[in-house]
C-alpha cells in the first residue's frame, strides 16, 4: 500500500547571491512498512528531501500525496498537527531538552497532541527502547546512545506511521550505533515505515531499500532481494482529511503545565538575570501600591476633617488671605463689626452667622503651662463647628453678653496642663487672666500639621475686649440653610459687605475680605491629592514601561538562547500558537513575580512611612489586584513581540541554529 507519493518535487535555496537547486524534480513512491535509506555525497539534497517528506519544509513545486490524498499546500499549523500525529523524528544531535527528565522529554509530543495518561504512554515507550531505569535522568546524565534511544522513544510516543531519522548514528560510537540500528530494525519489523538519511554504507545495509542521490536527483533506487513479507498495514490513527480540514486550537492543561514548568526552570536557572529584569516592574508596582496606600490614607483623613467642619459653611474673613501673607494697606481691609454679623444673619438663605476672633497665648494651670490657640466665638459655634462639649457645657448668651471669663479646652491642652486631673471647674490663667474651665471640646484630630485640639475657646466678647484687645471681628462663619443656595448666599453676602464697607470696586472687595466655602476647600484639597496621585502615577507608569522593555529584552535573549528548543518543539508538533503561548507565559510569570515582590515592597514602604512619619495609609485589596493585573498585562504586552519572533521560526533553521 502506497503511503507517500512525491511527484516532480523541486526546491531551490536562494542563500546569498547564488541560488542552489537542492532538489531538481524528485519523484518517489514509498510503501507502508518500508525501511528506506537515502544516501549520497554531502550536498546532494538528502536532508532537504527528508525535511520535505517530514513537512519540516515546503517544496517550491511538485505534489505530495499522503495516504492517497494530495496535501501539497498545507499551512504551517496543519503541517504541525500532521507531524505530531503521523510522524516521528530522530536527529543526529538527539535534540533532547536539557532541563527535564527523559520521561518528560518523551511526553512532549503527547502534550501537543492533547492526549491523556502521558506518564504511562511515555513510560511504555521508554521500556520499548530498554531504558526504564533511566526515565528520571536528565539528558546530560545519559550516554550518547542512551540519549538517542530516548529520542526514539519520543518519536514513537504518538504511535506515528512514519519515523524519519536524519543520520541517527552520526554522533555515536560503533557499539551504540549497532544498538540504535537494532532498535530501528525492530521498529520496522513491528510495521513502522522508516525513512533514514545516512552517508555510511554499513548503516544503510540495515535498510531494505536504498536510494542514492546526486546533485538534487535520485540516481539509483535498489531494493534488497529478500522478499517483503506482507505485514498487516498499520491503520492511520488520524485521517489526513481531518488534519487538512481544521486543526485543534485549544490548549490542554498538560501543555499549560509544561509551559509553566519551563517558565519556572528558565527563571530559576538564571536567577540573577531574572531578578534584574524584574527590577523595573518591581519598582513600578511598588510605586503604584505605595501611592494608592498613601492616597487612600490622605483621602480618609481629609474626609474626617471635612466631616468635623460641616459642609454647608461659608467663611468670611477680613483681608485677603490669598496674597501669601503680604501685609495690605490698612484702608483696604474691611473691619467687621457685630452689626455685620447681624445683617448677614438676616439675609435670606442664611440659617445663622457666628463671629470669631483668634490669637495665641500662654495658658497656665498650677505648675504647667503651654502656648496655645485662643478662639473667641459666639454660642452658635458649638453647633456650627460640631463643638458641643463631651464633658461639661458650652457658654451661654448671657455669658457672652457679660464678657464672662469662662473657657472650654481642647483635648491636647487638657493633656498638657492637667494630665490625669479633671479640668472641670478648675481655674486656669490665659495670658495672666483667670478663667474657669466649663467644658472639654470634642476631639477633632489633626488637619495635616495643624492640631485642631490644641485650642482654648472663650466667649467672643471676652476675647475681644478683655484678652486680645481687638476692636473688630476677624472672621464670620455663615451657615446656609440649603447647600444648593450656597453660591447665591455667597453672592448676597459679598454685595452686602461691599455696600456696608463702601468698597468702590470689585478689586477693592477682593483685597478687603474673602469668602470661602467648604465645598471650595474640599475641592482644593481633593485636587491637591489628585495632583500628587498623578505625579506618583506617572513615575509608576514610566518605571513600568522601562520594566516592560527590560522584560522584552530578556525574552528576546531567551528566545535566541532556546532557538533549537523551539525548532525541536515545532518538529514534534507544536503549532505557532503553542510556542507563542509558551513564551507569553514565561514573560507573564516573570512580570507576575516582579509584581508580587513589588506589592510586598510597596506595602513595606507605605507601612514604614506610616510608622516613621505618622501618615495615614491604607493598602487596599483593590490596589493589590490592580498591581497584579498591571504586571500581568505588561508581561503580555512586552512578551508579545519576542513570543511572535519565536513562533515564526522555521523549524529546520531553528534546529540548525548554533
Ligand atoms: P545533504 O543533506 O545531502 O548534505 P542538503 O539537502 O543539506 O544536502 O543540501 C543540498 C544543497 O542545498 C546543498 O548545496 C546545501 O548547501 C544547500 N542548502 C541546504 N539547506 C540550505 C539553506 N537553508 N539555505 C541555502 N542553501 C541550503
Amino acid at each position: 500500500m502506497k503511503i507517500i507519493e512525491l511527484k516532480n518535487i523541486r526546491k531551490t535555496y536562494s542563500a546569498g547571491k547564488a541560488a542552489v537547486a537542492a532538489l531538481q524534480g524528485v519523484s518517489l513512491t514509498i510503501e507502508q512498512g518500508e525501511f528506506l535509506a537515502i544516501m549520497g555525497p554531502s550536498g546532494s539534497g538528502k536532508s532537504t528531501l527528508l525535511h520535505l517528506l517530514g513537512f519540516l519544509d515546503r517544496p517550491d513545486s511538485g505534489e505530495y500525496i499522503l495516504g492517497g490524498k494530495n496535501i501539497t499546500g498545507l499551512t504551517d499549523n496543519q503541517s504541525a498537527v500532521l507531524r505530531n500525529h503521523l510522524m516521528g523524528f530522530v536527529f543526529q544531535q538527539f535534540h533532547l531538552l536539557p532541563r527535564i527528565t527523559s520521561l518528560e522529554n518523551t511526553e512532549l509530543p503527547l502534550i501537543y497532541a492533547g492526549k491523556r495518561h502521558l506518564r504511562e504512554k511515555a513510560m511504555d515507550r521508554i521500556k520499548e527502547v530498554g531504558l526504564s531505569s533511566r526515565a528520571s535522568h536528565r539528558p546530560n546524565e545519559l550516554s550518547g546512545g542512551e540519549q538517542q534511544r530516548i529520542a526514539i522513544a519520543r518519536a514513537l510516543v504518538n504511535d506515528p506511521l512514519i519515523i524519519f531519522a536524519d543520520e541517527p548514528t552520526g554522533n555515536l560510537d560503533t557499539k551504540s550505533q549497532n544498538e540504535i540500528m537494532a532498535v530501528i530494525v525492530e521498529l520496522n519489523k513491528k510495521g513502522k515505515t522508516i525513512i533514514m538519511v545516512t552517508h555510511e554504507e554499513e548503516v544503510a545495509e540495515y535498510a531494505k531499500r536504498i536510494i542514492r542521490m546526486r546533485d538534487g536527483k535520485i540516481i539509483a533506487d535498489e531494493r534488497k532481494k529478500i522478499a517483503l513479507e506482507e505485514k498487516p498495514a498499520q491503520p492511520m490513527n488520524i485521517s489526513v482529511d481531518n488534519i487538512v480540514s481544521g486543526s485543534r486550537i485549544d490548549i490542554k492543561r498538560a501543555e499549560l503545565a509544561d509551559h509553566f514548568r519551563q517558565a519556572f526552570f528558565s527563571i530559576v536557572s538564571h536567577k540573577m538575570r531574572a531578578l534584574l529584569s524584574m527590577l523595573g516592574i518591581l519598582i513600578g508596582v511598588a510605586a503604584v501600591v505605595a501611592m494608592l496606600a498613601l492616597g487612600a490614607g490622605a483621602q480618609e483623613s481629609i474626609k474626617k476633617q471635612l466631616a468635623s467642619l460641616g459642609s454647608n459653611l461659608l467663611m468670611v474673613r477680613s483681608g485677603s488671605h490669598q496674597l501669601h501673607g503680604v501685609a495690605l494697606e490698612a484702608g483696604a481691609i474691611a473691619r467687621f463689626t457685630f452689626q455685620d454679623v447681624d445683617m448677614i444673619a438676616k439675609l435670606p438663605g442664611v440659617r445663622c452667622a457666628s463671629p470669631n476672633v483668634s490669637g495665641n497665648g500662654q495658658v497656665v494651670y498650677a505648675n504647667n503651662n503651654c502656648n496655645t490657640q485662643i478662639q473667641g466665638v459666639s454660642v452658635n459655634y458649638a453647633t456650627m463647628r460640631a463643638a458641643i462639649p463631651t464633658i461639661g457645657r458650652f457658654f451661654t448668651e448671657e455669658e457672652v453678653r457679660m464678657r464672662a471669663r469662662v473657657a472650654l479646652v481642647g483635648t491636647t491642652v487638657v493633656k498638657q496642663l492637667f494630665g490625669e486631673e479633671n479640668p472641670l471647674d478648675t481655674y486656669i490663667k490665659i495670658k495672666r487672666v483667670n478663667f474657669k474651665v466649663i467644658g472639654i471640646l470634642p476631639e477633632k484630630g489633626a488637619a495635616g500639621p495643624h492640631d485642631q485640639d490644641d485650642v482654648v475657646v472663650i466667649p467672643i466678647t471676652t476675647g475681644m475686649y478683655r484678652l486680645l484687645g481687638k476692636q473688630y471681628i476677624d472672621s464670620i462663619d455663615v451657615e446656609v440653610s440649603d447647600l444648593a443656595s450656597m453660591d447665591d448666599v455667597q453672592e448676597s453676602i459679598k454685595e452686602l459687605l461691599i455696600k456696608r464697607h463702601h468698597l468702590a470696586t470689585a478689586k477693592d472687595s477682593q483685597e478687603a475680605f474673602e469668602i470661602r466655602n467648604m465645598a471650595d476647600i474640599k475641592r482644593a484639597l481633593e485636587s491637591t491629592t489628585k495632583t500628587v496621585a498623578w505625579l506618583l502615577g506617572s513615575i509608576a507608569a514610566i518605571s513600568l514601561l522601562v520594566g516592560g522593555i527590560g522584560i522584552m529584552n530578556i525574552m528576546l535573549v531567551s528566545v535566541t538562547e532556546r532557538t533549537r528548543e523551539i525548532g525541536l518543539r515545532k518538529a514534534i508538533g507544536a503549532r505557532e500558537s503553542d510556542i507563542m503561548v509558551q513564551f507569553l507565559i514565561e514573560a507573564v510569570v516573570m512580570t507576575f513575580a516582579g509584581g508580587a515582590l513589588g506589592i510586598l515592597f510597596g506595602s513595606g514602604i507605605a507601612l514604614l512611612l506610616a510608622v516613621l512619619v505618622g501618615w495615614t495609609i491604607k493598602v487596599s485589596l483593590f490596589s493589590v489586584l490592580l498591581a497584579t493585573s498591571f504586571s500581568i498585562i505588561i508581561g503580555i504586552i512586552f512578551g508579545l513581540w519576542p513570543a511572535q519572533q519565536a513562533a515564526k521560526l522555521n523549524p529546520i533553521e531553528a534546529l540548525r541554529y548554533e
